[in-house]
């Protein structure tokens, strides 16, 4: 894109004042784009931190009255929130798993205990009626090792 044409002043005070003027706007921009990003990533790490206590809130309630309790965070604020784990028990064989919700195919509003009725055990896979997975907590680092398939 060509710059923008500003026509040139007759007199040599008014050509230097334009410049000065243009100087002036260049800094301004800068400035205020400046301001913008700063105040974009203090607005992300707010977001950051809000979608963290949403997780530590669900987990505490999780662990005080149990069940998948709606509504919970959705995937994407459990991930940036710092919580990509999602621990889960067989209500079968009782086992714990850890699922990593990066690694789970879901769309941005999907909300954790929605996953109650999608995540299944895998070593139970061959029981008649596959067992539903309770959920547990969700959790920064994984716990448990991976499951031998
Ligand atoms: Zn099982």
């Amino acid at each position: 894109m060509a710059p923008k044409y500003h026509p040139t002043p007759v007199s040599g005070s008014h050509r230097k004042a334009l410049q000065k003027e243009l100087r002036a706007s260049h800094g301004m921009a800068r400035m205020l784009a400046d301001q913008s990003d700063e105040l974009r990533s203090k607005a992300d790490a707010l977001i950051r931190q809000a979608d963290r206590l949403l997780c530590e809130s669900w987990n505490e309630r999780m662990w005080a009255d149990g069940e998948p309790i709606d509504p919970s965070p959705t995937v994407d604020q459990a991930l940036n929130g710092g919580f990509p784990w999602l621990e889960i028990e067989c209500s079968r064989c009782r086992i714990k798993r850890d699922v990593s919700l990066a690694e789970l195919p879901h769309v941005d509003s999907t909300c954790i205990h929605d996953l109650a009725t999608r995540l299944r055990c895998e070593r139970c896979a061959n029981a008649r009626k596959r067992p539903l997975a309770t959920l547990l907590q969700l959790m920064p680092r994984r716990r448990h090792a991976e499951e031998a398939p």
